[in-house]
């Protein structure tokens, strides 16, 4: 505990357990001093979410589907009453596709109403979100999306989230822009894979995990605590010079070209 985040207030979006990115965010947020608010989409993860919310000692726990405007207002209005109309940070660790189109080849699988809900909740959610959080940091504050390495670079069966996650990294320069004179500063974390409810929803996830804990420099899949540790540094005073910027915390994975030779031969 440093202190770092004391009396600082921030929302976090998308825990669904305690596999969750954002579970693993908030954790290290609150072990220094951060105060927390949550969100959660639908009831059955309400339930989930409130006992875990209590263990960072946070009893703000809102409902929140993004596909639906009217209830990210609503949580934003609840919000106001328990922050006082005030926000440091946001965590947005929202993302999802129909499952049956992360599988295959991208060209063969994506249907329009699938693309255009998978761009709504996984990227434009964010813009949403900024819009609103940004009239509550009057004193400046710090916005966090995730993102992954299937932006930038084809990953097999990543399709559509691909496109979204490549919008959406383009939505943090374009944010980070209009937002950097009010002092808000906008960022996104690439995570490498992890086994998360989300995770599991693309095929062969497994191998995508085994290929990366082979080949990655340091030779190993990364922790909640490594994500919680570089979003700790994005969201605190630590990163005040930076913005617009995607961090990778994938292990080293994406400086590299051609898979070991030794592996591949094994
Ligand atoms: P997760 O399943 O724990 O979290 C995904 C969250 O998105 C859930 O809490 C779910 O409720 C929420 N969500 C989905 N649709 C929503 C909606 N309409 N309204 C509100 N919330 C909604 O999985 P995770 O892996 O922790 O995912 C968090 C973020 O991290 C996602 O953006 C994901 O793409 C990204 N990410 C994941 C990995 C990985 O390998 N797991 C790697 C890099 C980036």
């Amino acid at each position: 505990m440093t202190g770092l985040m004391a009396g600082r207030r921030g929302l976090i979006l998308g825990v669904a357990n305690d596999h969750s990115i954002a579970w693993g965010i908030a954790r290290t947020l609150h072990a220094h001093g951060a105060r927390l608010a949550f969100t959660y989409q639908g009831e059955a993860l309400g339930r989930r979410v409130a006992p875990l919310a209590a263990k960072l000692d946070s009893d703000v726990v809102l409902p929140c589907d993004v596909e639906d405007i009217a209830s990210v207002d609503a949580a934003f209005a609840a919000l106001d009453d328990r922050f006082d109309g005030k926000l440091d940070f946001v965590v947005h660790a929202i993302g999802f596709s129909d499952k049956a189109q992360l599988k295959g080849r991208y060209v063969d699988v994506t249907t329009r109403d699938n693309f255009v809900r998978t761009l709504t909740i996984s990227c434009f959610s964010f813009t949403e979100i900024a819009q609103r959080a940004a009239k509550r940091m009057s004193e400046g504050g710090s916005l966090l999306t995730l993102t992954y390495g299937g932006a930038t670079r084809v990953m097999p069966n990543y399709n559509v989230m691909g496109v979204a996650k490549a919008a959406l990294e383009a939505s943090v320069r374009y944010l980070a822009s209009d937002l950097g004179p009010d002092g808000i500063r906008v960022n996104a974390l690439s995570a490498g894979p992890m086994r998360t409810l989300a995770g599991a929803g693309i095929a062969d996830a497994r191998l995508m995990f085994n290929h990366q804990r082979a080949h990655a420099p340091l030779r190993r899949t990364v922790s909640l605590d490594d994500v919680g540790g570089s979003a700790l540094y994005l969201l605190s005073p630590l990163s005040g010079g930076v913005t617009g910027e995607v961090h990778f915390v994938d292990s080293g994975y994406n400086i590299i070209s051609m898979p070991r030779p030794d592996v591949l031969q094994a």
